[in-house]
């Protein structure tokens, strides 16, 4: 018997079960994770409801899934026909800004360049930059601890909070970490929560780590004959301390020049770095390319200029979109292994008969191999499957991760064991177990 009438007694106000609508609300962007229309949508509007419909749901093993804005690319956010969906969308307010202290606080659902957006007046950013900053949450940016394109120089999101409040499965409501920038009373209990991908409590307030405001930066674009020599540059140049720092193969760069002729026929491979400081090393900076074997390089402090020159990088992922159905990877890789894990997916897209287009944070070690099939070629959709773990293989080969910022969810939980000890899972289940006695929360994902 469904639990939607007690829920609602419980709470007061209605739930959404029309099936339409619960559908589009139980599964986010990854392409082939399983997901079933949710048997009800809560659209919560303060800690209190969530922690309401938690405790009933632990009273009675109704199985909880938290959603963001569903911009996730894992499954983590996908829902099965006897859960519960709990939407923070509706708790989107900044509470405070607070430009003395440097921090900002925030209920979960806030869009996360809202946040910055709203910091700018007051001279200061919040720069975690996922590129789905203008639509992913904030709350869901601190579950998948997201990364973007300057957390080479400034880190993940987890390095940008300072405090959580938490709902647990049982209702209770718990507050880690602190408002302070330092903080050393307690175990670190507040990054325990950060990556935990809705499993171990739902996040409703969010105390994050403002900065003054970067400079414009200054853009160096670089073409190399093969990604080898870019790859190579691309850890030299770390020394100048980039705020971006990108690498882009030659199948992707062949598919934006069809697209957008932009004058990288001729590259195998481009390098893309922005500072913002330090402008004075540009010509080291070029120097240093040219030690690598670069073609052409232009570096330039005028801002103006900075949109057309990283506009190859952000037509990487469109430009493979538009050659068919794609899958987009994410492995984490040490920086001075990206030559060798390219080579090795490069061998096995000619393998698989596959487009494998590869673009990513040269900067981190976190690459985005994107594999190309036909619309409607199920053929082609099961070798891409195969080719996408395949490639999470030849990263844990490496040295390297199943994910660098986009989470285990429900698509990766089976590398897991690849690559941590099983102590390490066991360690992992005593803590779910401890927050979250009845599993309810976010069951079958991240923790294999
Ligand atoms: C075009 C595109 C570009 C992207 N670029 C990047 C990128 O550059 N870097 C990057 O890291 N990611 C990127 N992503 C992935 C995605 O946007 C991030 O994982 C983002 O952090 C998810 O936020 P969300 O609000 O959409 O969360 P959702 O997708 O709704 O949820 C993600 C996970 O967090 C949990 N969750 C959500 N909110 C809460 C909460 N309040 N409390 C507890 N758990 C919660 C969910 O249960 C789920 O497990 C991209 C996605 C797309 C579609």
């Amino acid at each position: 018997m469904s639990f939607v009438a007690d829920l609602e007694a419980v709470l007061g106000f209605s739930l959404i079960t029309d099936p339409d609508i619960t559908a589009s609300y139980s599964k986010d962007q990854a392409p082939f994770a399983p997901s079933e229309p949710a048997a009800a949508v809560l659209l919560a509007r303060s800690t209190e409801d969530i922690s309401k419909a938690l405790a009933f749901c632990s009273s009675r093993n109704i199985p909880v899934v938290t959603r963001g804005a569903g911009s996730g690319l894992s499954g983590g956010a996908n829902a099965d026909s006897k859960s519960l969906v709990i939407s923070l969308e509706k708790m989107n307010q900044i509470i405070e800004i607070d430009p003395a202290n440097q921090l900002a606080k925030v209920q979960a659902g806030v869009i996360n360049l809202d946040l910055d957006s709203a910091v700018k007046e007051f001279g200061m950013a919040y720069l975690p930059d996922p590129a789905s900053r203008d639509w992913s949450t904030l709350g869901g940016n601190v579950a998948t601890n997201a990364g973007g394109m300057c957390c080479v120089k400034y880190g993940v999101t987890s390095h940008h909070v300072r405090a959580l409040k938490v709902v647990l499965a049982s209702g209770q409501i718990i507050e880690v970490g602190k408002a302070t920038k330092k903080f050393m009373t307690t175990l670190d209990l507040l990054h325990l929560f950060v990556g935990s991908e809705g499993t171990l409590g739902i996040v409703t307030e969010i105390i994050l780590n403002l900065v003054p405001r970067p400079k414009s930066p200054a853009t160096l674009i670089a073409t190399f004959p093969d990604i080898k020599q870019a790859a190579a540059a691309s850890t030299d140049l770390l020394k100048y301390r980039p705020s971006m720092l990108e690498i882009i193969d030659e199948t992707t760069l062949k598919a934006v020049e069809q697209w957008h002729p932009l004058g990288f026929e001729v590259a195998g491979s481009i390098l893309i770095m922005q500072l913002d400081e330090n402008f004075e090393v540009g010509d080291a900076a070029i120097a240093t390319c040219k030690n690598h074997g670069m073609i052409d390089g232009i570096f330039s402090t005028d801002a103006s200029d900075a949109a057309d020159l990283i506009r190859v990088r952000k037509l990487a992922y469109p430009a493979l979109e538009r050659l068919g159905a794609t899958l987009l990877d994410d492995v984490a890789l040490p920086v001075t292994k990206i030559a060798e894990f390219v080579g090795l997916v490069q061998e096995l897209a000619i393998d698989k008969n596959l487009t494998i287009g590869i673009f990513g944070h040269a900067g981190d070690g976190n690459m985005h191999p994107t594999i190309v099939h036909d619309h409607g070629d199920s053929e082609g959709e099961k070798r891409a499957q195969l080719a996408f773990a395949q490639i999470v293989q030849i990263a844990q080969s490496l040295g390297g991760s199943a994910s660098g910022e986009h989470g285990i969810g429900l698509i990766k939980r089976g590398f897991v064991l690849d690559e941590v000890d099983q102590s390490i899972i066991d360690i992992q289940r005593g803590i779910k177990t401890l927050l979250d006695p009845s599993g309810i929360l976010n069951p079958g994902k991240k923790i294999p």
